[in-house]
């Protein structure tokens, strides 16, 4: 495991509380360093501290999933604010915790991220000019590459599961940010208008529905478009 935190103390008692569990933990003091750490190894999960002297935690965030680290990511964020939330989820963040914590819930959130462990392989998932890879983690509309966050591909994905069918928010939340998620559900609106622009409004289509009072549905391909 990584531990990217600046402050000594809180780095070491975290560190320390980690290899009670039984794991090998390194600790970065900056977002530098932490980026550089997570690509040379391959490690289990990354805590990483929102507040840090040079990239905050969000950008380290970003780097990580841009240089393909798909490693859990826990952020530890200061204040319980949805904007910092939605900043972390958005940034690919798997979980966060707010400062300060119990090391119990850290760890207890550690073994939920590690028990999801790795998808098995899946096939392409297609719906007309749409399709994605969940396994390689790339997906196209009408042959172009898309570029989606971590939480929007996992949306895109589900909707791809299941195509035609309404999904509500809550069983979108207990998908895309598993059950544990106790945060507000107006994430996955900000999250399907985010994905719309990304898949619908650059193609000129309009495939995912708001289902008025239920939620979201992907028009399947048969419906014509
Ligand atoms: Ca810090």
């Amino acid at each position: 495991m990584l531990v990217v935190e600046d402050e000594g103390r809180m780095a070491r008692l975290v560190k320390r509380a980690l290899e009670e569990e039984g794991h090998a933990v390194d600790i970065a003091p900056n977002g530098t360093d932490g980026v550089w750490l997570a690509t040379e190894n391959a490690y289990g999960a990354i805590v990483l501290d929102v507040m840090l002297p040079d990239l905050d935690g969000f950008e380290a965030c970003r780097r990580l999933r841009a240089k393909d680290v798909w490693a859990p990511v826990i952020m530890l964020t200061a204040r319980d604010s949805v904007g910092d939330r939605v900043r972390g989820l958005d940034a690919g963040a798997d979980d966060y915790l707010v400062k300060p914590f119990s090391l119990l819930e850290l760890a207890a959130r550690l073994r939920a991220l590690a028990r999801r462990g790795d998808p098995p392989r899946p096939v392409l998932l297609a719906e007309g000019d749409l399709k994605l890879d969940p396994a390689a983690r790339r997906a196209w509309r009408a042959g172009t590459e898309l570029r989606l966050s971590p939480k929007e591909f996992a949306l895109l994905e589900l909707f791809l599961r299941h195509p035609g069918n309404v999904l509500t928010r809550s069983a979108i939340i207990e998908a895309v940010w598993d059950f544990a998620y106790d945060g507000d559900s107006n994430i996955v609106d900000q999250y399907v208008n985010y994905l719309r622009r990304k898949i619908d409004a650059p193609f000129g289509r309009h495939d995912i529905e708001t289902v008025r009072g239920m939620g979201y549905r992907l028009r399947p391909a048969a419906e014509g478009r």
